[in-house]
C-alpha cells in the first residue's frame, strides 16, 4: 500500500507572495496535490472557477459546513473561506502530500485536528517589500488592503505555533527551500514508526547473537 502523503498548512500574509511560491512548487515537483478552497469573496480578474478556488454563494458554503463536507473554514475579511474534505482525503490516501494554502485560524483548526500536519509560515524579505509588492498588485481597494494589513499584524503574534518560517527573497531559492522542509518532515523518527520498528525488531539480543 502506497504511503499516506503529508497535510502541509501554508500560510502567509497578503503580499507574501505564497500564491507564486505554490503555482512553481506544484510545477517544479509531482508529489504534490494543491487543495482548492470554497470562498464566498468574489474571483479577481483572471482567476477561474474550480482552479483558484470553487466561488459559491454564502448559502451553498453554510450548506458545506453543515454537510460536514470541510475539514476547516474561517472568515477572513467579511467573507468565508474553507477546504474541502474529500480531495484531501483522496490525495493523502494515494499518497500525495496535500498543500493548503490557507489563513491562521484555520491553520490552527487542521494542526488541533491533524496533530502530524507540519505548519509553515511565509514571510517577505523585508516589511518594506511587503508594502511594495501589495501596492503594486493592484487588484485590491485600499481599504481591502488595510483590512488584510489589520489580519497581519493579528496574525504575526501566533507565528510561534508554526513549525517553520519560509523568508520568500527569490522564487528560485524559495521553492526549493520550501521543497526542503517538507522533504526534511518526511524523516523524522514519529513519521516513520513502522520502519523504525522493523530495525529495532532486528536487534534482539537473540538476533544479534544468531547473525554475527
Ligand atoms: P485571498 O482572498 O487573498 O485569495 O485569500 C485570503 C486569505 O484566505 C489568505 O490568507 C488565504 O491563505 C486564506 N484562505 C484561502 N483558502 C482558505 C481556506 O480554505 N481556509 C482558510 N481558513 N483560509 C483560506
Amino acid at each position: 500500500m502506497e504511503k499516506r502523503g503529508l497535510l502541509i498548512v501554508v500560510s502567509g500574509f497578503a503580499g507574501s507572495g505564497k500564491g507564486t511560491l505554490m503555482k512553481r512548487l506544484m510545477g517544479d515537483y509531482e508529489n504534490y496535490a494543491l487543495s482548492v478552497s470554497m470562498t464566498t469573496r468574489d474571483p479577481r480578474p483572471g482567476e477561474v472557477h474550480g482552479r483558484e478556488y470553487f466561488f459559491v454563494s454564502k448559502e451553498e458554503f453554510e450548506q458545506k459546513i453543515h454537510e460536514g463536507g470541510l475539514i476547516e473554514y474561517a472568515s477572513y475579511v467579511e467573507h468565508y473561506y474553507g477546504t474541502p474534505k474529500d480531495y484531501v482525503e483522496e490525495q493523502m490516501a494515494a499518497g500525495k502530500d496535500v498543500i493548503l494554502e490557507i489563513e491562521i485560524q484555520g491553520a490552527l483548526k487542521v494542526k488541533e485536528r491533524f496533530p502530524d500536519a507540519v505548519l509553515i509560515f511565509v514571510l517577505p524579505p523585508s516589511i518594506e517589500e511587503l508594502y511594495r509588492r501589495l501596492k503594486t498588485r493592484g487588484t485590491e481597494t485600499e481599504d481591502v488592503i488595510r483590512k488584510r494589513m489589520g489580519r497581519a499584524a493579528e496574525e504575526v503574534c501566533a507565528i510561534d505555533k508554526y513549525d517553520y518560517i519560509m523568508i520568500n527573497d527569490e522564487v528560485e531559492k524559495s521553492v526549493k527551500r520550501l521543497h526542503g522542509i517538507i522533504e526534511a518532515a518526511h524523516y523524522t523518527p514519529g513519521r516513520n514508526e513502522e520502519f523504525i520498528q522493523t530495525i529495532k525488531n532486528g536487534l534482539t539480543i537473540k538476533d544479534v547473537l544468531e547473525k554475527l
